[in-house]
């Protein structure tokens, strides 16, 4: 699932790509992932361009001088810019610029969201989103993870701090040697994950979010039961956490 890291490099795809091109035409499937309607979705996108974009937690804004399209990509989602557009399947919104170039949004199990917005700020407040985790100082972050349930369910709270998921809660816990269980957790342990959290996301966004292209050590490249360590000479264990299936290495994470 795309969790904050994906997120931002679909936002630099789409800077680079799509800002500044005229939307000629946008076709808008009626499906579950449609927020708001297709005949809405022309009203306000056809004819106008992209100025900027945004990113807050799991959600991508791609802004024109009215409204905001915000994407949500669920499980699968992602975006595809076509200099040679082709037909996608499982595209719930295209939009073709008039220079002949297209992008796709994308979202083969239909668990994403495309909406049009107004007012960023209401919709963060109205989902009840939490402050971004790239985006927070130490001290918010502080209040934001110390209490809950186990600390990687409170990292995964998006009411409290938005952006993480399953994999990166376990890649942040693994790196700051906590285990993902844990309900105590100290102002010194908060502080390790705060710095490997911030350490992390720069990481994996400048690796495009590609765990092929990740270091070596981390986790995300072993996720799978019995795997050797990178830090220590423990092996990967796999347990059922907050619901999710959850790696870690019960010897370094304490
Ligand atoms: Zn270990």
């Amino acid at each position: 699932m795309p969790e904050l890291p994906d997120v931002a490099v679909f936002r630099n795809y789409c800077h680079q790509h799509i800002l500044d091109r005229k939307i000629a035409r946008v076709t808008a499937r009626n499906n579950r992932v449609m927020k708001s309607s297709p005949a809405t979705l022309r009203k306000h996108l056809e004819g106008r361009v992209f100025i900027q974009t945004g990113r807050h937690g799991k959600y991508l804004f791609l802004v024109t001088d009215t409204r905001e399209l915000v994407l949500h990509f669920g499980m699968t989602g992602s975006v595809r810019y076509m200099e040679d557009p082709e037909d996608i399947e499982h595209a719930p919104l295209i939009l073709d610029f008039d220079d002949g170039t297209r992008v796709a949004f994308i979202c083969v199990r239909k668990l994403g969201k495309v909406l049009l917005i107004e007012d960023r700020e209401k919709f963060i407040e109205k989902n009840k989103l939490g402050p971004d985790a790239y985006e927070i100082d130490k001290a918010l972050f502080q209040k934001a993870v110390e209490k809950g349930g186990s600390i990687k369910s409170r990292l995964m709270n998006q009411k409290k701090l938005a952006g993480i998921g399953n994999i990166y809660s376990d890649e942040i816990l693994y790196q700051s040697g906590i285990h993902p269980e844990k309900k105590e957790v100290t102002e010194q342990e908060i502080d390790t994950l705060f710095t490997s959290m911030q350490r992390i996301f720069e990481v994996c966004i400048r690796h495009k979010a590609d765990p092929d292209e990740f270091p070596s050590r981390y986790l995300t490249k072993r996720r799978e039961q019995g795997q050797p360590c990178g830090i220590c000479d423990g092996r990967i264990s796999k347990e059922k956490i907050s619901g999710r299936s959850s790696y870690f290495c019960s010897r370094h994470q304490k």
